[in-house]
């Protein structure tokens, strides 16, 4: 459906775009002003006329205009959102301030409600990750003159069809792993590149550790573990050799794929002191794996996660997505079945993005058309569907395992407009998820993509991306030898 919203004035665009997008996220939203009456006047399949009011208070008439909008197209498509008028990532911002405020759990709820006309279950959720979020700040040395360290590996055995993280696959540059590893180490060990090889013409901007420990260490991707045993021991070598890593709490490496975890490379993982894994199945479900070009099996994760355990990993996380093809109810309880009985430390449930979806879609097709899968029939039709049905059995089972939410992200246009939470056992979750989210920290970021944040003169935080493109990374850390 082409759906156009011709507005009067052109406050709250971005705003009253993403809450129609939120009711129509399959559908091309187009925003219009008066200005363009032309535009506004041609066909549509629906056209939405929204008057904007004079106002003193921004954030109130803002707040009323959205409520407005929200009923009409509650009315117009007989559904309601999880989330109301909620949009921005971050949705637990709002408890938490209330809680700061010293509101009372019942207050917020009432407030939210009115304000956002939020669920009941959406605003319980996020106060409970608000309260753990802050018991767990309570207990972490977090603020500006503090930091964290990252290292970034791109590569993965094979590419997921809905990867959306510039992955690169391990077929295509076994050659060169040993040079991106001596470029993140160059990186490394000579810090006043930090976040300046986005743009070759930029001044180089020194920022320094100057002495301080990072708080925690996180490597993720991409796969880690795509790396061989011995440039994982290269890479984390080099890592304690140039950052004192005796004050982190928490050393996690993102292992990821199962396809990709040896007994070796835990035993080196082991020997650097690394504390916390993941092991990703993202589903249970082999026919869901082959569909998504995973390329290993519902066994493989089994054997990755006992592998894991028996190495005397006691804080395992394993991330799941709801929404992927053809999955419905009683294929994400079949997921959760098995997780549970394998019982990890904490669980990370995603929610796949429409824009995931709709790629997943159009990358299957080119494959087939390209020849590389046999039968597109079997694509055919798939839904992409997730709900408060399916979100609520994914929650059902963390609680079982004993854990609870203390992270929450929303992207645009999820599936059902739902989130992504992380779960975990007391003691067992993952501080750099919550440093990153909210700011709190200086993150040092090394590798093709990582992202590297420091805070300027003026306290705000600046932040640089390094190139993800993996070749344009090596030559920019070239010239800067
Ligand atoms: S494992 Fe993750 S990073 Fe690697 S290809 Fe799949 S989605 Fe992308």
């Amino acid at each position: 459906m082409n759906i156009g919203i011709c507005l009067d004035k052109s406050d709250f665009l971005y705003d009253i775009h993403s809450l129609v997008k939120s009711f129509f996220p399959d559908d091309d939203v187009n925003i219009y002003t008066d200005g363009d009456a032309e535009k506004c006047s041609t066909a549509r399949d629906l056209l939405l006329r929204v008057n904007i009011p004079d106002y003193t208070d921004r954030k109130t008439a803002k707040d009323r205009l959205k409520r407005e909008l929200y009923e009409s197209l509650s009315d117009l498509t007989g559904r309601t959102l999880p989330w109301g008028t909620l949009s921005g990532i971050r949705p637990t911002k709002i408890p938490m301030k209330m809680l700061e405020e010293g509101m009372t759990r019942e207050e917020i709820r009432a407030s939210i409600r009115e304000t956002y006309l939020a669920s009941d279950a959406k605003i319980d959720l996020a106060v409970d990750v608000a309260l753990n979020e802050k018991r767990i700040l309570s207990e972490v040395p977090a603020g500006p003159d503090t930091y964290s360290l990252y290292l970034h590996v791109p590569f993965c055995p094979s590419i997921c069809l809905y990867c959306t993280f510039s992955a690169s696959p391990v077929s295509a540059w076994q050659k060169s792993m040993d040079d991106y590893l001596d470029a993140v180490i160059l990186e490394m060990e000579r810090q006043e590149m930090l976040g300046v090889l986005e743009d070759p013409g930029k001044e180089p901007v020194r920022y320094s550790a100057g002495g301080r420990k990072p708080v925690t260490f996180y490597m993720g991707g991409g796969t880690p573990t795509s790396l061989s045993p011995e440039q994982l021991d290269r890479l984390l070598t080099a890592a304690e050799t140039n950052f004192d890593l005796s004050g982190c709490l928490e050393r996690t490496v993102e292992a990821g794929r199962p396809d990709s975890i040896t007994k070796e490379k835990l035993e080196v993982l082991k020997k650097h002191e690394i504390t916390r894994i993941s092991v990703n199945p993202q589903t249970m479900n082999q026919r869901t794996l082959d569909l998504i070009g995973r390329r290993h099996t519902v066994e493989d994760t089994v054997r990755a996660f006992e592998l894991a355990r028996k190495a005397g990993f006691d804080n395992i996380n394993m991330d799941i997505i709801l929404g992927l093809p053809g999955e419905e109810l009683g294929d994400v309880e079949n997921t959760l079945r098995q997780i549970e009985a394998l019982g990890p430390d904490s669980l990370t449930v995603h929610s796949l993005a429409v824009k995931r979806a709709s790629r997943l879609t159009k990358t299957l097709r080119e494959e087939h058309m390209a020849g590389r899968t046999e039968d597109y029939s079997r694509y055919e039709g798939l839904s992409f569907y997730n709900s408060e049905a399916i979100i609520g059995a994914a929650y059902d089972a963390a609680y079982r395992m004993g854990m609870q939410p203390y992270y929450l992200y929303r992207q645009k246009n999820m599936k059902g407009g739902l989130e992504n939470t992380g779960f975990a056992r007391k003691g067992c979750e993952c501080l750099y998820n919550i440093l990153i989210m909210e700011e709190l920290q200086e993150i040092h970021a090394f590798g093709a993509g990582a992202s590297t944040k420091v805070l300027s003169e003026g306290g705000r935080i600046d932040r640089r991306i390094n190139p993800k493109d993996v070749k344009t990374y090596l030559e920019r850390v070239a010239a800067r030898r």
